[in-house]
């Protein structure tokens, strides 16, 4: 049996599992990240934690066959430079190289998006797909796209970033310094904004009491809440909401007609409540659904452990 390391590193968390062939996890690890610390010592971290987690399995480091790592940004194959990692303050790091000095074996890293579409497609809610657009709905809007079972990224792994997409021609500002994305109108940011707006101009509905009277403790499940119990106000906001959603998701299976779109992110949990509604309105906006439908639309089943199974089965790519 061969195994794997996957790697999921986040701003806060550096999450590592071992795998076997099958991308089934057998041990799983996670320790806080310090980005204040120097890009050496960081790597240095993330190397002991994946050679414990490797320990806590069983197993020695002669078992395992690649390293996998996700991350919130890619490697430019032109420069083999790590291009931008915000949360860690990382720009154009040779995160790569680093990575190799501690490891005797192949390492792969790759977008942590993409490896949670990955991850789905190999052992989630998508599994029995080879098409799968996944669209995570959290601070901001990422995704992952796979064709035929494999991460499509396109030139310089630059592609896929759903989340800036042009929704709205001159629209509002996005955090990524263009205007009218995607992200910009469907992540929980926008969603929370959109909520805030309405509950200001009608300080009588539900949400501003669920706030506890403080529009800043507003959060993306208070409209959904408000909602469900017929607040007038949430029911118009959550219905605008799942507009944008459905205008850029359509944009998303007219060009790739995925088998599947997946949602992941915070306000995926809302389930069929979400999805019910988006379908709905997909089978209106979408070009040619009268004729052959609309693909299937789910939830994303495998939490944080998608990253890590995606991170470990990079090599397979
Ligand atoms: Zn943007």
């Amino acid at each position: 049996m061969r195994y794997y390391i996957g790697i999921d590193l986040g701003g806060t968390n550096i999450a590592v599992g071992i795998t076997n062939e099958y991308g089934d996890i057998i041990e799983k690890h996670s320790k806080k990240t310090n980005p204040e610390k120097p890009f050496e010592m960081l790597v240095s971290d993330i190397a002991k934690t994946a050679k414990e987690t490797v320990c806590k399995a069983g197993l020695s480091m002669s078992d395992i066959s690649a390293v996998g790592l996700g991350t919130p940004s890619c490697i430019n194959p032109q420069t083999n430079l790590l291009v931008n990692a915000n949360n860690l303050n990382w720009q154009n790091v040779p995160l790569y190289d680093e990575l190799k000095k501690h490891f005797n074996v192949p390492v792969f890293i790759q977008n942590d998006a993409a490896c949670a579409a990955l991850g789905e497609t190999i052992k989630g809610t998508a599994s029995e797909y080879d098409d799968v657009v996944m669209v995570t709905l959290g601070t901001g809007v990422g995704g992952g796209i796979i064709l035929n079972k494999r991460i499509f990224n396109g030139c310089d792994s630059m592609g896929a970033e759903i989340g800036h997409t042009k929704l709205v021609h001159n629209g509002l500002p996005c955090t990524c310094g263009q205007n009218g994305c995607f992200e910009a109108y469907a992540s929980a940011t926008a969603l929370i904004n959109q909520a805030k707006k309405a509950a200001k101009s009608n300080p009588e509905s539900l949400m501003t009491k669920l706030c506890g009277g403080d529009l800043n403790e507003m959060n993306a499940k208070i409209p959904f809440d408000a909602e469900k119990q017929g607040d007038i106000t949430a029911i118009s906001v959550v219905d605008q909401y799942i507009d944008y959603l459905a205008a850029g998701i359509s944009s998303l299976i007219v060009i790739f007609r995925p088998q599947i779109i997946l949602l992941g992110g915070g306000i995926s949990a809302e389930g069929d409540h979400l999805i019910e509604p988006l379908r709905k309105k997909l089978s209106d906006v979408t070009f040619s659904a009268k004729q052959i439908g609309i693909p299937e639309i789910a939830v994303a089943t495998l939490g944080n452990d998608a990253g890590i199974i995606g991170a470990a089965m990079l090599c397979r790519q």
